[in-house]
């Protein structure tokens, strides 16, 4: 199903280290409610039946409730929200959109031990607020996925959080390498790990869940170091088309956009038997490691 991801404004009660949208907090202003149904009525008429709403933080938007409600009369099939988490500690709140008609959550949650979480997000508590929020979704019984950026902070604690969420039944979880733009590229030295560091772990992980009978994906990890996992790539396996509706540009193809402006490739690449198919690192990553991970299969 295609889908219009949408961010309402780029606000956030968060201060991640590894934040791709920094700058844009306070470049830009929240979109009005006239233009965000605007949008929603293009974006349907250009075939989207599912919607994402994202930001920044699309809870800190004061219309996110009445752009769901706008969205359900459009006939929207599935709306998802992302977002951080924190304000869905509040019961009412989560009712609210529930009510509005929100059908799947996909909130963030990036470390299995609390002190570590909150000081990467930079806000105090925020891993017992995500928790909370975790638990009220579940008694709601909504349909719950998971996602988290694995950084050099975090990777080690990756079984361990994989094991939680298991015993708290999310549904789907995915494990999204860090992206190296804005605050991650600026605080590259601290948050980017190498990713045949990680690998071990994210494995680990994805036995866990495999095992749990969860789905569970990864992206922004190419083939080579994905082998007898390939299962698990996101791109490859999961991702729906995608247009992006941004501040600044509307994509249309989020998939052509990776391919053509976002990832590298190189001339060695040429000889994998997944070249056709393998949508290679973010363009920063070899900038800082280098290529000599990534073999050719
Ligand atoms: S095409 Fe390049 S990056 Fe992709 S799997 Fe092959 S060697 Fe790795």
């Amino acid at each position: 199903m295609k889908r219009a991801d949408v961010k309402v404004w780029f606000a956030c009660n968060n201060m991640c280290d590894f934040c791709v949208q920094w700058d844009k907090r306070t470049k830009y202003p929240p979109r009005s409610i006239d233009e965000i149904k605007k949008i929603l009525d293009d974006e349907y008429k250009n075939g989207s039946r599912g919607l994402v709403f994202t930001g920044g933080e699309p809870t800190v938007h004061k219309n996110l409730t009445e752009a769901i409600r706008y969205a359900k009369k459009l006939w929207y099939e599935q709306i998802q929200i992302q977002s951080n988490w924190r304000n869905f500690e509040k019961l009412d709140y989560v009712k609210e959109l529930i009510e509005a008609w929100v059908t799947e959550f996909w909130p963030s949650i990036h470390w299995f031990k609390p002190e570590t979480h909150d000081k990467l997000v930079k806000a105090p508590w925020a891993w017992q607020q995500v928790v909370k929020g975790l638990i009220n979704l579940k008694n709601l019984k909504q349909y719950v996925l998971i996602n988290s950026v694995v950084t050099k902070q975090n990777y080690k604690e990756i079984p361990e959080l994989a094991a939680l969420l298991v015993k708290l039944w999310v549904a789907q979880f995915q494990f999204a390498f860090v992206h190296i733009l804005w605050s991650a590229d600026k605080n590259k030295a601290t948050v980017v790990p190498k990713k045949s560091d990680a690998i071990p772990y994210i494995k680990k992980w994805l036995d866990i869940w495999k095992n749990a009978w969860v789905v569970c994906m990864t992206e922004a990890i190419p083939f080579c170091l994905m082998q007898w996992y390939e299962w698990a790539i996101a791109e490859y396996n999961f991702m729906p088309e995608t247009t992006v509706v941004d501040a600044e540009y509307r994509t249309e193809s989020y998939a052509d956009y990776r391919w053509n402006e976002w990832k590298a490739k190189r001339e060695e690449c040429k000889s994998c038997s997944k070249f056709k198919i393998c949508e290679w690192p973010w363009k920063e990553y070899p900038l800082i490691y280098w290529w000599d991970e990534f073999q050719p299969i």
